[in-house]
C-alpha cells in the first residue's frame, strides 16, 4: 500500500471484515464495532462508548491494518503495552510501543523503524506526546488515525483523570495532516462524554454508545461484616477450584491477609498492590494472566485495561468509591462472554471509611478552597450513587444501567441475573463453615423449607454456570485443550489467552472440528493462528 496518504485507496468495510477474519478469526463485526470502523474508514472522528468486553480494541486494530501508515494508540496503561504488542504479534499485526519503560538509548531506533514502515500500530503514553523527538517524528510520519483509549481520563468528572490527556488535542492539531481521532472508553456518563468531545477537540464525531448491559454477568450485593466477607470469599474460591477470579480489597493489609487465608485454604493466590515493587507486581500479574495462580487479590491499583478474558468471578471485599469504579472492576469478569459472577460484599464501616477518605483528600498545591469544595462534593455524589447500588432493593442491573444513562425494560419476574431479582442471599458460601462448626447441622428445625428453596435456587444457578459443559467427556477434552494451550504459550513466551480464549476452546469442544477448514470456522480461529497452532489443536481434538 502506498505511504502517501493522498494517493491511498480508501479501504472498504469488506476489507476490514477480511482483516478481522484473517487476524482475529471472527466472521463478522459486532454492530457497534461495524459502525465505528465504517466511520473511521470514511475519515470521520468517532467517540465510542462501549462496555468492557464489547471489543473496543478491534475498532482501532483492524483500521490500523487496512488504513496503512501508522496508527497511534494513546493509552495510560504503560505496563500493559509490551503484552499488547505481543498479543498483536500472535495475530499477525506489527505493533510497537513508545513509553517511559523504553530506554532513552533505544527510543530513536523505534521511531526510525516506525518511519521506515515497520509497524501498523504504535502504543504511546500521553506523557510522551510532548517530547520534541516524538513531535518531530510524528510530523514526518504518515498517521491516518489517532485512537485515544480510556478516553474518559481526559475528564476530571471521572475517577481516572490524567492531566497528560489534555495535551492530546494540541498534539493532534500540531500534525501537518490532521488524522482522524477515535476516542474510546468503557465508562462515560453524559457529563464525561461532553468533556471527551470538547477536550479532545473531536470534529463532528460519529457517536456510538453501545449498551452497557453485560448479560453474562451475575450481579450480587451482600451486606456482610468484614470477618464474614473474608470467610465468604475463601469458601467461594474453594468451591470454584481452577477458575480465575479477582478479589478486590480496600487496603494493602487486607490484600495480604486475604491472600494468605486463600493460600492456607490450598488455593493458588497472589497479591497485587501499590506497596509492592514493580517487579513483584509484574510477577503477580504474569502468574495470574498465565493461569499459574487462580486468584489475584488486589487493591484498585490493579486492573485498568487488564486483558484476561477468562476471569470467572470478581469479588469486591469492600465498597469502591463510585459506581463507575465498581462496574469497571466487576466488568473484568467474563470478557469472553461466558457466564461470570460479580459480588459486592460491603459493610456499614466501608461507608464511614469512604466519607473519611473524602474529608481528608490531599489536594495538589494551588487548588483553591472553592475548587476543593467542588471536588469534595463531586466525590460525595459519586459515593452516594455507589451506596444506592449496594443497598438497592430493586434490580441491580437496571440500576447500574440507569446510572450510565440506559433504560432497561425489566421483565415482570426480574432480570434473572442479579441478587435482588433472584433472591440470592449470602448464606450459600457462609454455610460451609457454619456446617462444620455446628457438626453437620446446617440450620435449626424449621429452617428446612427455606433451605429447600435455597437449594433449588442454587441448583438453578449452577445450571446456568455449567451450561457450556454438556457431559464429562466435554469437560475432559476442554481440560486437555487448556493443557495444550498452556504448553504452546510457554514455548512461545506468550500468555495462554493470546493463543485462544476459553470461549474459543469451548467452541472447539462443541464443534469437534476434524480438518483445518472446520477449525477455521470456529470463532476466534483466524488464518494467522491456524497456521501457527492449527495442527497441534487438531491432533488433540482427533485423539
Ligand atoms: P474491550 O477492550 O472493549 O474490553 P476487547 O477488545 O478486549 O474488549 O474484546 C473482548 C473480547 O471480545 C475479546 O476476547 C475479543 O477477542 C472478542 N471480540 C472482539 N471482537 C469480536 C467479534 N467481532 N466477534 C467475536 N468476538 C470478538
Ligand atoms: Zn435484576
Amino acid at each position: 500500500m502506498s505511504v502517501d496518504s493522498t494517493q491511498r485507496i480508501q479501504p472498504t468495510i469488506d476489507d476490514a471484515r477480511q482483516a478481522l477474519s484473517e487476524h482475529f478469526g471472527y466472521q463478522s463485526f459486532r454492530p457497534g464495532q461495524e459502525r465505528v470502523i465504517a466511520a473511521v474508514l470514511a475519515g470521520r472522528d468517532v467517540m465510542a462508548v462501549m462496555p468492557t468486553g464489547a471489543g473496543k480494541s478491534v475498532c482501532y486494530e483492524v483500521p490500523a491494518v487496512v488504513l496503512g501508515g501508522l496508527t497511534l494508540v494513546v493509552s495510560p496503561l504503560i505496563s500493559l503495552m509490551a503484552d499488547q504488542v505481543r498479543a498483536l504479534k500472535e495475530a499477525g499485526i506489527r505493533g510497537s510501543f513508545y513509553n517511559s519503560t523504553l530506554k532513552p538509548r533505544v527510543r530513536p531506533e523505534v521511531l526510525r523503524r516506525a518511519l521506515a514502515g515497520w509497524y501498523d500500530l504504535m502504543y504511546v503514553a500521553p506523557e510522551r506526546l510532548g517530547d520534541p523527538g516524538f513531535r518531530a517524528f510524528a510530523a514526518a510520519a504518515d498517521i491516518p488515525l489517532v485512537a485515544v483509549d480510556e478516553a474518559h481520563c481526559v475528564s476530571q468528572w471521572g475517577q481516572d483523570f490524567r492531566p497528560a490527556y489534555r495535551a492530546i488535542r494540541d498534539f493532534v492539531d500540531s500534525l501537518p495532516n490532521r488524522p482522524r481521532v477515535a476516542a474510546l472508553t468503557a465508562t462515560a456518563t453524559a457529563r464525561v462524554q461532553t468533556d471527551v468531545r470538547e477536550l479532545l477537540g473531536l470534529r463532528d464525531p460519529v457517536i456510538e454508545v453501545s449498551g452497557f448491559d453485560r448479560p453474562n454477568l451475575q450481579l450480587a450485593s451482600f451486606e456482610l461484616t468484614p470477618k464474614d466477607r473474608e470467610r465468604w470469599t475463601v469458601n467461594y474460591a474453594r468451591q470454584h477450584p481452577g477458575e480465575s477470579g479477582i478479589v478486590y480489597a480496600l487496603t494493602r493489609k487486607k490484600v495480604e491477609q486475604i491472600c494468605e487465608r486463600l493460600q492456607d485454604a490450598g488455593i493458588k493466590a497472589a497479591s497485587y498492590h501499590a506497596g509492592m515493587s514493580d517487579s513483584e507486581r509484574t510477577l503477580s500479574q504474569q502468574a495470574f494472566v498465565n493461569d499459574d495462580v487462580h486468584v489475584l487479590v488486589a487493591t484498585n491499583a490493579f486492573g485498568m485495561g487488564i486483558d484476561k478474558s477468562n476471569v470467572r468471578y470478581v469479588i469486591n471485599c469492600g465498597m469502591p468509591q463510585s459506581l463507575e469504579e465498581y462496574y469497571q472492576e466487576a466488568g473484568r469478569a467474563g470478557r469472553d462472554g461466558d457466564p461470570a459472577a460479580c459480588y459486592l460484599l460491603w459493610s456499614r464501616g466501608d461507608i464511614r471509611t469512604a466519607h473519611f477518605f473524602i474529608d481528608n483528600i490531599e489536594y495538589a498545591e494551588g487548588v483553591t478552597p472553592a475548587e476543593q469544595r467542588f471536588l469534595r462534593e463531586q466525590r460525595e455524589r459519586l459515593l452516594g450513587e455507589m451506596i444506592g447500588y449496594a443497598m438497592s432493593t430493586s434490580c441491580l442491573r437496571a440500576r447500574v444501567l440507569r446510572y450510565f444513562g440506559q433504560r432497561m425494560v425489566l421483565p415482570p419476574d426480574g432480570c434473572g441475573g442479579c441478587s435482588v431479582c433472584t433472591g440470592e442471599t449470602a448464606e450459600r458460601y457462609l454455610k460451609v463453615e457454619r456446617r462444620r462448626q455446628a457438626g453437620g447441622r446446617v440450620f435449626g428445625a424449621g429452617g428446612r423449607a427455606l433451605d429447600d428453596v435455597r437449594r433449588e435456587r442454587d441448583e438453578r444457578l449452577d445450571a446456568v454456570a455449567d451450561a457450556w459443559v454438556h457431559d464429562g467427556s466435554d469437560e475432559e477434552l476442554f481440560q486437555r485443550l487448556r493443557v495444550l494451550r498452556k504448553s504452546l504459550a510457554s514455548e512461545a513466551h506468550v500468555a495462554p489467552y493470546m493463543i485462544f480464549s476459553d470461549r474459543t476452546l469451548r467452541a472447539m469442544v462443541r464443534r469437534r472440528p476434524r480438518s483445518r477448514e472446520d477449525l477455521l470456522e470456529v470463532p476466534g480461529v483466524g488464518e494467522v493462528k491456524l497456521s501457527k497452532y492449527g495442527d497441534a489443536f487438531l491432533e488433540e481434538l482427533c485423539r
